[in-house]
């Protein structure tokens, strides 16, 4: 990193022009490269060329058109996909001050917040009601030469940080948040649903605040990178116990794993529900909510929460270890969401590599 929190710069490095090559979802369905016009230098702006950008289920949601942004018509084709990325900073545009400068390493924020509604005013950008999100709609995804962000959407990325962590760090935004919203310290018996990547970053950051996470695995290598990375037991769903655990994290978006992380929890117990269940879940036992008093926390997004999880990697506190495959050229996007689709894959990161 060459710049600090007070730094000040603007570009002197020449903006790109004339056309790129990006991976797009060209239809619900269809994946694939496609050629579109690099993007204008905007005021507040800085073109950046993503180095390595991370997949997730919500990327598979966008092709199979299951996506709330697709049926909502949110999504427009070809939509150039890419919200987990890190990058470097090639062009500020004229003007611009920032506080990163040209070569920077830098992660992208997937939500771009307005800055001027009710929520944005009164400290809740995460809440924006009218946000845009990089990659999923209104904003171009990192799947391509080169992406335009606003500055202020942007975090320098320690050099202690390698790119294979810094890709993970906007999952790992939601996890901080997640674990925030359902107060996670020490003592707390933690339980854990899922070993993807946001089950295993959360079993990371809870084992580090409470020191005793368990898991719920379906897949026996999901089961062991969470016990390498801290998890005390890995347990089926089946044997999960009931009502023994203070604070839940539903990371898994299975569509059972809702009312099994209900059950699980103890009297007064947290839930952070993280996971998207692709149908509503149900039926819903109220009664027995209320009565043990337990809470759920659906958790959105951390979108103040970027410099806080590079810290943590820069530290040692968080590691990518085991939890990335190996990157793909952009040319084989459509291997990339072949493996997203796999149930079981060597780690569970899917990774692209634009400039490769
Ligand atoms: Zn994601
Ligand atoms: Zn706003």
């Amino acid at each position: 990193m060459t710049t600090t929190e007070t730094t000040t710069t603007t570009g002197t490095a020449e903006w790109p022009t004339g056309t790129m090559t990006a991976a797009a979802l060209r239809r619900v369905g269809d994946v694939g490269l496609v050629e579109i016009p690099v993007p204008e230098p905007l005021p507040g702006t800085a073109l950046v060329e993503p180095v390595l950008v991370g997949l997730c289920g919500t990327d598979l949601e966008l092709l199979h058109g299951s996506a709330a942004y697709v049926r909502d018509g949110r999504v427009r084709w070809p939509h150039v996909f890419g919200h987990e990325w890190v990058g470097r900073v090639v062009a500020l545009a004229p003007g611009t001050s920032a506080h990163v400068a040209e070569g920077d390493r830098v992660v992208g924020h997937t939500m771009i917040s307005c800055g001027v509604c009710r929520a944005c005013r009164s400290g809740g950008r995460n809440n924006c009601s009218r946000l845009t999100e990089v990659g999923l709609y209104g904003q171009q995804g990192a799947a391509a030469r080169y992406i335009r962000m606003p500055v202020h959407a942007l975090s320098a990325v320690p050099d202690a940080v390698p790119d294979t962590e810094a890709a993970l760090v906007e999952p790992t935004v939601t996890v901080i948040a997640g674990l925030e919203a359902v107060r996670c310290g020490p003592g707390d018996r933690v339980l854990v649903l899922g070993t993807g990547t946001i089950g295993l970053l959360a079993t990371q950051l809870a084992t580090r605040l409470s020191g005793a996470v368990d898991v719920v695995a379906v897949d026996p290598a999901g089961a062991e990178l969470a016990l390498g990375l801290g998890a005390r037991r890995a347990l089926a769903p089946d044997d999960t116990p009931p009502g023994a655990y203070d604070v839940v994290v539903e990371a898994s978006g299975a569509d059972a794993a809702f009312l099994q992380s209900l059950r699980a929890a103890a009297v007064g117990g947290r839930i952070a529900a993280i996971g998207v269940p692709s149908t509503s879940v149900g039926p819903l036992d109220a009664c027995d909510l209320v009565l043990r008093g337990i809470s759920v926390h659906g958790v959105r997004h951390g979108l103040d929460h970027y410099d806080r999880a590079l810290a943590l990697y820069a530290s040692g506190a968080l590691s990518a270890r085991g939890m990335t495959n190996p990157p793909l050229p952009l040319d084989r996007v459509a291997d990339a969401f072949a493996d997203l689709a796999r149930a079981s894959r060597p780690a569970p990161k899917v990774v692209l590599a634009p400039q490769g």
